[in-house]
């Protein structure tokens, strides 16, 4: 996929801080276009355009503590965190820099702290990580 530069900028202000360098991380900058891979662009796409509603939110939020109150284990042992850390930093869908410092799946609308909850898993199919 070919874009021109001066597209994405154009759609800065109505996108979340840092859309265009993490556009652009995506691909190779030549000349007055980014040229990304289809694979990339389509997750690019349905990360800015179709992120979830505030109402979708609250409802995988309290689908989530449903999920979570019955559990015999409160928490994921830390290194099950780092390692869905770790897929998370690494997918388009992630801001690592929303919240305060919280993070934000693009995806389901979660936050760093469903990756310690042993009943959550990742929104994508097939998913990067899974319950314990
Ligand atoms: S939960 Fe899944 S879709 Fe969301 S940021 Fe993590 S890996 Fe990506």
């Amino acid at each position: 996929m070919k874009l021109a530069l001066s597209d994405i900028h154009a759609r800065v202000l109505a996108r979340p801080a840092g859309y265009y360098d993490h556009v652009c991380s995506f691909g190779t900058i030549n000349g007055t276009h980014l040229i990304l891979p289809d694979e990339d662009y389509r997750m690019l796409c349905e990360r800015y355009r179709h992120g979830p509603t505030t109402a979708e939110m609250a409802t995988n939020f309290v689908a989530a503590v449903a999920r979570w109150l019955p559990a015999k284990t409160r928490k994921v042992h830390s290194d099950q965190f780092c390692h869905r850390l770790a897929q998370c930093s690494a997918c388009p869908f992630w801001d690592g820099d929303a919240r305060g410092g919280w993070g934000k799946c693009h995806k389901c609308g979660c936050a760093r702290l469903k990756l310690w909850c042993p009943t959550e898993r990742c929104p994508l199919d097939p998913p990067k990580w899974v319950e314990t």
